[in-house]
């Protein structure tokens, strides 16, 4: 994923950090708090991490705020008549300070975490969305936006200023700029109104998260990897049950859990606990809080204009409206449910060849939702024979990481240098940084920190992120981006081995990385995400992994450098249509149920009924649930920002799918020049500075098309 800490607004309309300016701007008194200050050194300057304190950051974005809004008035209160110039590009340099301040914040936030940050964080959350409220519901400000765009949908001025502007105008609009007072005040007392329920649904959730561990003794342990058993214990002893063994209800614990342990009546709790989680009928309970959500968003774009939050929210996406992203779910739901069949078959059978012998088994075998990934294991085994300890064998982490600077150097030519420890400041001794520069021109492109390994107060998963962007509206700025993973750290002098997923996810990371390195746009806005396209980049990077030039030269065996066996490699290749029935409904169910609720009537809503009826309604298997349950479902409830957008996942992927056809059916293969050019030039490069779909069209000649995503999945293409 890519980490958007901040709300599209706020980067939208905040410049993102662009340093001093020779142009003919006063020069602005230094700040006192460092997390403010100009960055120095080389490489175009660079975050002082080593100066980094907390007790600065609540000072510092205070400050930050107030100069961006006195920027903000002061471009609002021009006396000149408003044009590009005095009005979209100094909106575009503001609030500088803000940002370097953020960048800071978001490391402390993702990377160095502590509980004296997160009280920090929760004084400043509400004082965050006053201050943006601030920005959109200035009027003065938005009728000289509407100055220029008006003028420039009568004239339209070159295209990426064009294109600025049309964001610009846009955002404000959706955020209802253009409402009279009344209205702007009763957006404003729901957007409130909202953020405190969105609180309260995650705290709820994570309540139910931390409350309902399950404890084994020495006897339940039937099945479970030794590892895991490993970290079950010391999870236990931490929480003062020494001896024992903990499940945490999280997934990270449950998948492994379900997968693996041999009782089927543990089974049957770790997952009812898990897929229960804030539907529990007490205090906790979050049913009745997402109807009051779901009905005051309907509110808030009613007074918009809208019918429904869904129409609002797609407007600027990829796929425009609802109908559209609906089509494609619908299109692969009747393949998906239809292979979940014949993988239940194919699980039954082994339920029913091993009968009676199993722990614990009733006299009714019949898979369910809490046997699925149990004896879908048992499939995998038997069907493809993979070990997935033999394929780690091959997969080191610093090979990895030669072959995406491999990657990078064939399809951007860059060159990946790493810099001596101490170089730059990093905010621990973990991170390094290498710097980027452009092969033949030898011109710097930016640095690259990567921060590989787990730690406490790290948030868990993978992640990119950037501290500066590119931009040349006040000369050209290099850029500075971050790649984050969670691995153990190893012992001195031993390889990091990882598993393909984890291999995938760090090209997918190393992807979105690229996207921010590539960027040739001349405004900040430009480099901002388009949520159902920013992921294509990334996802379409992962397909490099399973090339030749990478298997041969840098999976290699940790100890006898032998390259990955085409044995192993056919193995994995075929095993990647496995269990995608199972996937593919899970997601399309919590996808789909996101766009139906957001659709439908929310008045006297009941949030347990709508979701059953909808369940049924889509003839769900009974052997899977989703795999967000509504009553859990963050993306959707915790923010807005993935509310009726979970379904961008599969709209991305077939790009990703599709994309990936072209460079196999290239002359050169996935190292094809004239398609390596074309990639870069119209999928990355632009960045938003070209509508999503047009740059598709541009590269590929065409839209894309849903068969070569269906082909990726196993399932059945055409009817
Ligand atoms: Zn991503």
């Amino acid at each position: 994923m890519q980490n958007i800490s901040k709300t599209l607004t706020l980067a939208i309309i905040t410049a993102v950090t662009i340093a001093a300016c020779n142009t003919t701007h006063e020069e602005k008194p230094m700040e006192d708090n460092v997390l403010l200050q100009e960055w120095t050194g080389s490489y175009g300057g660079v975050p002082a991490f080593d100066k980094m304190k907390l007790e600065d950051v609540k000072p510092a974005m205070l400050r930050g705020m107030e100069l961006h809004l006195i920027e903000i008035n002061k471009i609002a209160t021009n006396e000149d008549a408003p044009t590009f110039e005095n009005t979209i590009e100094e909106l575009e340099r503001a609030g500088q300070e803000l940002n370097r301040a953020f960048t800071y914040y978001g490391i402390l936030s993702g990377n160095m975490s502590s509980p004296e940050f997160r009280e920090v964080q929760a004084e400043l959350s509400p004082l965050l969305s006053e201050y943006q409220t601030k920005i959109t519901q200035n009027s003065t400000l938005f009728y000289r936006i509407k100055t220029v765009y008006d003028a420039a949908k009568a004239k339209p001025l070159e295209s990426e200023q064009q294109r600025v502007i049309e964001l610009i105008y846009k955002e404000f609009e959706m955020n209802g700029a253009q409402l009279d007072a009344a209205q702007k005040a009763e957006y404003a007392g729901i957007s409130t109104q909202l953020s405190t329920l969105y609180n309260t649904f995650s705290s709820n959730v994570l309540h139910d998260e931390e409350n309902y561990v399950t404890y084994l003794t020495a006897e339940q342990l039937g099945g479970l990897p030794e590892g895991f058993i490993k970290s079950a214990a010391s999870i236990a002893a931490d929480k003062g049950q020494e001896g024992k063994y903990a499940i945490t209800n999280s997934r990270s614990s449950m998948d492994p859990f379900l997968t693996y342990a041999t009782d089927r009546e543990l089974r049957k709790q770790v997952w009812t606990n898990y897929y229960s989680r804030g539907d529990n009928g007490d205090e906790y309970d979050n049913n009745t809080l997402i109807a009051e959500i779901l009905q005051l968003r309907r509110k808030k774009v009613e007074i918009l204009g809208y019918k429904n939050f869904a129409e609002w929210r797609l407007q600027d996406r990829m796929a425009k409206n609802p109908e559209n992203a609906l089509a494609l779910m619908e299109a692969v739901w009747s393949a998906s449910i239809a292979r979940v069949d014949e993988e239940v078959a194919d699980m039954q059978a082994v339920a029913d060849s091993e009968g009676a012998t199993l722990e614990n088994s009733s006299a009714d075998r019949s898979i369910e939702p809490w046997d699925y990934r149990f004896y879908a294991e048992k499939v995998r085994k038997e069907k493809y024979g993979l070990n997935s300890e033999e394929v780690k064998q091959y997969l080191q982490l610093d090979k990895l990481t030669e072959a995406m600077h491999y990657v990078a150097s064939r399809l951007f030519d860059y060159e990946f240098t790493p810099l001596a420890e101490g170089t730059i400041p990093v905010y621990h001794p973990d991170v390094r940084v290498w710097e980027v520069t452009h092969k033949t021109t030898g011109e710097n492109v930016g640095l690259w920190y990567l921060d590989p390994y787990a730690r406490e107060g790290k948030r868990s998963g993978a992640w990119a992120n950037k501290f500066r962007s590119h931009t040349t509206l006040d000369g050209e700025k290099n850029v500075l981006a971050t790649n984050n993973s969670n691995f153990v750290k190893p012992a001195e002098g031993e390889a990091l081995l990882v598993s393909w997923d984890d291999a995938t996810t760090f090209f997918h990371e190393f992807g979105h990385a690229l996207h921010f390195f590539s960027s040739n746009v001349k405004y900040p806005t430009l480099n901002g995400g388009v949520r159902d396209y920013t992921e294509f980049q990334s996802q379409l990077l992962e397909r490099w992994l399973s090339t030749d030039e990478v298997i041969n030269n840098y999976l290699v065996h940790n100890k006898t450098g032998e390259p990955m066996p085409a044995a192993l490699v056919q193995k994995i290749k075929n095993a990647a249509t496995f269990n995608q029935g199972f996937s593919t409904t899970e997601y399309l169910a919590s996808a789909l149920m996101d766009m139906k609720f957001h659709l439908a009537d929310p008045t006297n809503m009941d949030v347990n009924k709508f979701e059953r009826e909808t369940l049924a309604e889509l003839k769900m298997p009974k052997e899977l649930p989703m795999r967000h349950r509504t009553p859990h479902f963050g993306h959707v409830f915790s923010g807005e920002g993935y509310a009726t957008a979970y379904y961008g996942y599969m709209w991305a992927d077939v790009l990703t799918a599709d994309a990936a056809e072209a460079f196999a059916e290239a002359p050169g293969g996935f190292y094809d020049k004239e398609l390596a050019a074309k990639l870069v030039k119209y999928l990355f490069a632009p960045r938003n500075a070209i509508d999503p779909a047009e740059a598709y069209r541009l590269f590929r000649g065409r839209d894309a098309t849903i068969e070569p995503l269906m082909r990726d999945r196993g399932f059945p293409v055409g009817e």
